[in-house]
């Protein structure tokens, strides 16, 4: 095979945006950004990225479900008019008829094309075969566990004999030890040169999948989704996740996903006063003082890979405590590595009250929302409003579930901090304690 810039490009998106109008007045939302990408013959791509950063959007722009809003999709050269004929596509949730027989999903596609019932039988009945589902043609969905389920996934998109098959997180519906088994099995597959596809394009958010298998990895950022780096991935199979070369790789995508973070840490950000809006890593507070102990307890720095394995967790469960970590100032990252700060020190020094006036400090320092929510308490008169008020605020650069894992996460800081307190079923924030000027001087600090 060709070195991967000249094999010869199935798919290729150009400079293409998609935005979501917000409703009336709303700012528009934008989840992908001028993204520039071409599907080669054979390789393995994989998209990687966090949960939310247009990875499903972009696939399915691929595959001509989506429309761009801005920028073009080429298939062979020619602008992409409906949906892509030349792409399949395995989905995270299976997406099986429920009524249907194994045999009679995987047969559907090619009956819809106007395939003969005899000749659609026959290549279902080969593509279930390959996949290692013979003997349950007859059975229904329901009757299946989720590793077999995804097998139908597959021998369905396989049927097609696309030449791009499209897996948008084929692997993350399944229990571990299955999904290793099935990634094993469809990667012998693909290097064995049994699947009728010229390509594989391959969403996910795991860094490891994506180094196990793909031969690119494109790395996306979020917020607007957008392409960060393109790494080639040259280690001959099967690959061995504890050799120096791909934990070196890993590494390397750590850093690329942790930067914004790191240009964080070292004040290359615009200062608080000046941003508009920040986006909050969902963390709550438990689990990042957790983060903070482990790091204390390794010395006060740590590969974040490192960190990943050590705890089996994966990057999209990881990287939000990192990056709290890092915009609360209590850690900094730089290359793939996460240090304790000064002020992080402090924190895991302290008792509990000093690290409740840690906290504080930091949320106030860095925590755009929930200054925002302080400073609007503070100027309302009874000192308490709706949470919805800045949800709505919020809907102006997120979507609706966005804005609510926003506030959540604001009110886990601020409540934490004791800078608000929050009545959950009211959906009311309310300041804790009445604040001088309002109140006749009382002496500030009351403690608990
Ligand atoms: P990923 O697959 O990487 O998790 P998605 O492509 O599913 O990301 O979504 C990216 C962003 O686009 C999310 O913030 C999501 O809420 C938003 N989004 C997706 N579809 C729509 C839609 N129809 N309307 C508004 N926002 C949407
Ligand atoms: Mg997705």
């Amino acid at each position: 095979m060709n070195a991967p810039a000249q094999r010869p490009v199935i798919i290729e998106t150009r400079e293409v945006s998609k935005w979501y109008e917000g409703s009336a007045g709303r700012q528009r939302i934008v989840v992908l950004d001028q993204i520039d990408l071409a599907v080669r013959e054979g390789e393995i791509l994989a998209l990687l990225g966090p949960s939310g950063s247009g990875k499903t959007t972009l696939l399915r722009t691929v595959a001509g479900l989506v429309e761009p809003s801005g920028g073009e999709v080429l298939y062979h050269g020619k602008p992409l008019r409906g949906v892509n004929p030349g792409v399949s596509i395995v989905f995270q949730s299976f997406a099986l008829f429920p009524w249907l027989s194994v045999l009679e999903n995987v047969m559907l596609g090619l009956e819809a094309q106007g395939m003969a019932r005899k000749e659609a039988r026959e290549k279902a009945v080969s593509a279930i075969d390959m996949i290692g589902l013979d003997g349950f043609e007859d059975a229904f969905p329901r009757e299946l566990s989720g590793g077999m389920k995804q097998r139908v996934g597959f021998a369905r998109a396989l049927v097609m004999e696309p030449e791009v098959l499209c897996m948008d997180e084929p692997f993350s519906g399944l229990d571990v030890l299955t999904a290793e088994n099935l990634r094993g099995e469809m990667l012998d597959l693909w290097l064995e040169r049994k699947i009728p596809t010229k390509s594989v394009f391959l969403v996910t958010h795991s860094i490891e999948e994506a180094v196990l298998m793909a031969d690119r990895v494109v790395i996306l950022w979020h917020n607007p989704g957008r392409i960060a780096q393109v790494m080639d991935v040259t280690l001959s199979h099967p690959r061995d996740r504890k050799s120096p070369a791909f934990h070196k790789i890993v590494d390397g995508i750590y850093t690329v996903l942790t930067r914004p973070a790191e240009l964080q840490s070292q004040g290359r950000m615009r200062p608080l006063a000046l941003r508009r809006f920040q986006k909050l890593p969902h963390a709550r507070v438990g689990a990042l003082t957790g983060l903070v102990e482990l790091l204390h307890d390794r010395g006060g720095k740590e590969d974040i890979y490192e960190l990943e394995t050590d705890l089996g967790l994966e990057a999209d469960d990881l990287l939000p405590l990192t990056e709290a970590a890092s915009t609360l100032g209590l850690a900094t990252i730089r290359e793939g590595d996460i240090a304790l700060t000064d002020l992080g020190l402090r924190y895991i020094d302290g008792d509990i009250l000093e690290r409740k006036e840690v906290f504080c400090e930091a949320v106030a320092a860095n925590v755009v929302l929930v200054n925002q929510v302080l400073q609007a308490l503070r100027s309302s008169r009874r000192q308490s409003m709706d949470e919805e008020f800045f949800l709505e605020l919020l809907e102006n650069h997120f979507t609706r579930e966005e804005a609510e894992r926003q506030m959540e996460t604001a009110i886990d800081w601020g409540r934490h901090a004791e800078l608000f307190a929050y009545d959950e079923e009211a959906g009311e924030l309310f300041l804790e304690k009445p604040e001088a000027g309002q109140e006749a001087v009382e002496g500030e600090e009351t403690g608990e």
